[in-house]
């Protein structure tokens, strides 16, 4: 239960309360989170996270908020805006470790400047590296699961026992379409306190940095002329129910007649119809009412389950 004169008096003035969760994220919807924490260390994190889930209070920890549909109810609990940002290359192989709240831009970046490459399919794609190693983010047939060689964990704890941190290799995460063992657990409990990404080693490789910035732009390019940017959105909404071009979401959502579709001011994009966009004022109850149409409209047609890439967080 929260207790809010406890958490104020662990957290002290850090703890920020009643914080609108729409300005933390890229969709741009979403009340009020009771309380709120921003988090620079990873001591800090750890030692957060460990009294919350003793304490039995619901916390839910945000990266960079481009792939999550907060409720127009906010959440009931702590945030945790994660903004671990170290980061350490080794000298004599390719490997780094990150923080879970570095950016994958600035990390691609770093990386560059020191000729290490390998990442560059991931140029483009907002977010953290927590975020992006929970949801296995990619593009170009590459997603970053396959450059993990392990992560640091912390596994909360609750009434009888401690948190606990431990290194899982990336065979444990099974990483999948999208998705990761953590993803996974957290859709078949959405109400438990769940494991959060301190750090992760990944496994680049030797480059040019000219060659590395030249693919990374040329990436970009090519993301510019297929989806909507610069607009607010989650990203791809749906997962792509196969790898041929004829089995994507924005494929089947085209043929289905999506590109039409509109609640109030949320609508799907006209040049990718697996982009829901927040055109000024929509709720996240319009974009929830939106995918319902969407998914709807592709099992009518395709005998077809479209599947949110997105996650809808909070009180529903
Ligand atoms: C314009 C646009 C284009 C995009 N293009 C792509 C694309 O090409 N490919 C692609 O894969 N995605 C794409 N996305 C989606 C998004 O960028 C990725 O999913 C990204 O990895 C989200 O990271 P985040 O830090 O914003 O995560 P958030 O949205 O903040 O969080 C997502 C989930 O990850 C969890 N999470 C975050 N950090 C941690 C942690 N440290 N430990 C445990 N759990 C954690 C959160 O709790 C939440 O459940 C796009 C999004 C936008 C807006």
């Amino acid at each position: 239960m929260l207790n809010a004169r406890e958490l104020k008096e662990h957290f002290g003035d850090k703890l920020e309360e009643n914080v609108l969760l729409r300005d933390f994220t890229s969709m741009a919807v979403g009340g009020v989170a009771d309380y709120f924490l921003r988090v620079q260390k990873v001591d800090d994190l750890v030692g957060a996270v460990s009294y919350l889930s003793k304490a039995q209070i619901p916390y839910f920890v945000l990266g960079g908020g481009y792939n999550i549909i907060v409720s127009d109810m906010g959440f009931p609990g702590v945030v945790i805006k994660n903004e671990v940002k170290d980061i350490v290359f080794s000298g004599g192989n390719t490997e780094v470790i990150v923080g879970s709240g570095v950016e994958i831009s600035r990390l691609l970046m770093d990386a560059a400047s020191r000729d290490f490459g390998g990442l560059e399919f991931l140029f483009g794609i907002p977010g953290t590296i927590g975020g992006s190693v929970y949801g296995n983010a990619g593009a170009f047939g590459h997603a970053i699961g396959d450059f993990v060689k392990s992560v640091t964990l912390l596994i909360p704890g609750g009434d009888d026992r401690e948190s606990k941190i431990v290194r899982h290799t990336a065979k444990w995460f099974e990483f999948g379409n999208r998705s990761s063992k953590l993803k996974e657990f957290n859709k078949l409990h959405p109400l438990t306190n769940k494991p959060i990404i301190l750090s992760v080693k990944l496994q680049l490789c030797q480059s040019r940095k000219d060659v590395i910035l030249r693919k990374m732009q040329e990436n970009l390019k090519i993301k510019k002329l297929s989806q909507p940017l610069g607009v607010k959105s989650a990203g791809s909404f749906f997962k792509n129910p196969g790898i041929e071009k004829e089995q994507s979401a924005g494929f089947l959502l085209d043929r289905s007649g999506a590109k039409r579709f509109r609640v109030g001011d949320a609508v799907v994009s006209r040049q990718h119809a697996n982009f829901v966009i927040n055109r000024n004022k929509a709720t996240a109850d319009d974009i929830r009412r939106l995918a319902g149409q969407m998914k709807d409209a592709v099992r009518g047609e395709f005998r077809t389950n479209l599947e949110e890439e997105v996650e809808y967080i909070g009180k529903w």
